[in-house]
């Protein structure tokens, strides 16, 4: 069965998109730990990121720290933190959380907003991957 990534990669489930290419895939994080966490994702549906082939796993990297770099630019933060998980989504995927202490890396943290709020701050993550 496709993973939830893959339907969001598919437009069959929304996600409020920071960036993306024919490989790769940035969005918004529906449960964020910090405001502004963001999902890096390959396309290539794979579980576990260090069985990704070298080539996708370094673009994905690459990918990444752009996409990090934007999140710099926008949230007022000390620096992004980065996190691979993949417990509860069998679908690799980098974390990248903006962070000013180590409580924000806690993924029992969760930042409620609103969709319109979501919205406003990929948009503006958007312009500046
Ligand atoms: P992990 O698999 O690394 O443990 O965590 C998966 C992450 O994906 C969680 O932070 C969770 O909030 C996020 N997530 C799960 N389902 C969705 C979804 O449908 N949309 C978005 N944007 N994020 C999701």
């Amino acid at each position: 069965m496709a993973s939830i990534f893959t339907k969001i990669i598919k437009g069959e489930i929304p996600c409020h998109k920071v960036a993306e290419n024919d490989e790769f895939l940035a969005f918004l994080d529906i449960n964020p730990n910090a405001w502004g966490h963001t999902l890096c994702i390959p396309k290539k549906e794979v579980d576990k990121i260090f069985d990704l082939d070298e080539g996708t796993y370094n673009g994905l990297m690459q990918f990444s720290r752009k996409v990090a770099l934007a999140i710099e630019k926008v949230v007022p933060c000390n620096r992004v933190g980065i996190a691979v998980v993949g417990l509860e989504v069998p679908h690799a995927h980098v974390h990248l959380i903006p962070i000013n202490s180590m409580s924000d890396m806690d993924f029992k943290n969760n930042t409620a907003r609103l969709q319109e709020e979501f919205a406003a701050l990929a948009s503006e993550l958007s312009k500046k991957v």
